[in-house]
C-alpha cells in the first residue's frame, strides 16, 4: 500500500470518528439538559427552597428514572421485571413530560451513535496497526 493511500485512510478514520465523538457529546449534554428540566422530583422544603429528590446513586428520579426503575409482574406471574421498551415509551407518554419523552428518544438515538463510535474506534485501530506495519517497512528499506 502506498503511503498516499494509507495516509487518506487515516485522515478519514480520524474524521469519522471525531464526527461520532462530538454527536455522542453533543446528544449526552442535551439529554442531561432536559432530564434537569423535568420537574416530576423538584420538591420545595419547609423553607422554600428547591430541593431534587434523588436516587441512593444522586440521580434525579424523573418521570424516565421511575420509567426505567419501574418494577412489574412478570408474564408468568413469578418474580418482578423492569419496564420493556414499549412499556417505557407508553408509561413516558402517559406522564405528558415533554422532557422526559424527548431524553427518552435521545437516548435512543445515542445508542445508534455510540454503535457507529464503536466502529470508528475500531477502524483506527486497525489503521494503527496497519500504520505500524508500514512503518517496520519503511524503516528497512
Ligand atoms: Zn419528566
Amino acid at each position: 500500500m502506498t503511503q498516499l493511500i494509507l495516509t487518506a485512510r487515516c485522515i478519514h478514520a480520524l474524521a469519522d470518528h471525531e464526527h461520532y465523538l462530538s454527536a455522542e457529546q453533543g446528544i449526552t449534554k442535551r439529554i442531561a439538559e432536559l432530564i434537569d428540566s423535568c420537574e416530576l422530583p423538584k420538591k420545595k422544603n419547609k423553607y422554600g427552597l428547591v430541593e431534587c429528590d434523588t436516587d441512593e446513586k444522586g440521580r434525579s428520579k424523573t418521570h424516565l428514572w421511575e420509567a426505567y426503575n419501574a418494577d412489574t409482574e412478570c408474564d408468568s406471574g413469578y418474580g418482578m421485571r423492569r419496564y420493556s421498551p414499549d412499556e417505557v415509551e407508553q408509561y413516558l407518554a402517559e406522564s405528558e413530560c415533554r422532557h422526559c419523552i424527548s431524553a427518552y428518544r435521545l437516548i435512543q438515538q445515542r445508542k445508534n451513535i455510540r454503535k457507529e463510535l464503536g466502529r470508528a474506534r475500531r477502524s483506527i485501530r486497525r489503521l494503527g496497526k496497519e500504520s505500524v506495519k508500514f512503518l517496520d517497512r519503511v524503516e528497512f528499506e
